[in-house]
């Protein structure tokens, strides 16, 4: 269903205050957890004033580690969806259990599905029977056909409002970054798909200053979007603040974005 061959056109999908995929832009940005409601809603006054539309944050975290933070859980969502509400946007929010889709659908305007669970099935077909749309991130090991596959796992459910993120796979060397950047892999499902493909750098990079330079190599690639964490605290972050933007490095990461995108 996800194949260019049988449906040429993009697929755009339309949330409340975005549109994601064919001609547009979106900037997604956000802290990668939810820390109180605090620190989101200012969060998100730093997306908006940047050009984002949809503000991301964990409240439910898929953590490597289980004794590390694993996130506010329904409170979390509550304190987004208060602050996307106050900043006119959108929610983005990982769904790690297909227990959770129907609490979680109450507050998101976009599912994401986290690498970790690219090929968790019945989790897939679980947001594949809502009409809530997708990001499905890329699995750290999964090949083209693999995240192409996944989306059919969705898309078979009737719910065709996928867009698909690349967040870097992990290679032989990912000793300087957190994981390798796919670049070419833009290009290629945009060949392959029709669904909007957005570049995730902060997990690609790992590290602040890597953040930016992977995130326009994304926006020039021909990305429908970038999706970026953000904290004013990066050190004092509950999660990956290694590799948050601070707001002015996100400020200089978003006016750049956009400018590449205004020459493709
Ligand atoms: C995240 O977006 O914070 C996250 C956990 O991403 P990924 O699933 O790509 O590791
Ligand atoms: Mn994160």
């Amino acid at each position: 269903q996800g194949s260019r061959l049988f449906h040429p056109e993009d697929t755009v999908i339309k949330t409340k205050h975005s549109l994601i995929g064919g001609a547009n832009f979106s900037m997604m940005a956000g802290p990668c957890s939810v820390e109180s409601l605090a620190h989101v809603t200012k969060m998100a006054s730093v997306a908006k004033a940047n050009g984002a539309t949809v503000l991301r944050g964990g409240a439910f975290k898929p953590r490597t580690s289980p004794y590390s933070f694993q996130g506010l859980g329904e409170d979390g969502l509550k304190y987004l969806r208060q602050a996307a509400d106050k900043y006119d946007m959108d929610v983005l929010t990982e769904v790690m259990d297909d227990e959770h889709v129907e609490m979680v659908a109450k507050y998101t305007d976009i599912f994401q599905i986290g690498a970790r669970n690219m090929q968790n099935f019945s989790l897939l077909k679980a947001v594949g029977k809502t009409n809530i749309p997708v990001m499905l991130k890329r699995g750290m090991s999964a090949t083209v056909d693999d995240v192409l596959n996944a989306t059919e796992y969705i898309a078979a459910g009737g719910n065709h409002n996928i867009m698909i993120a690349e967040r870097g796979i992990r290679t032989f060397d990912n000793k300087y970054t957190r994981n390798t950047m796919d670049v070419g892999v833009v290009p290629v499902l945009q060949k392959l798909t029709h669904y909007p493909v957005i570049i995730d750098p902060s997990h690609a990079a790992g590290h602040t200053e890597f953040v930016t330079p992977l995130g326009l190599a994304g926006v020039a690639a021909g990305a429908s979007g970038l999706v970026v964490e953000i904290h004013d605290d990066p050190a004092h972050a509950f999660s990956d603040g290694a590799q948050a933007l601070k707001p002015d490095e996100f400020k200089t990461l978003a006016d750049k974005a956009f400018a590449i995108r205004e020459l493709l």
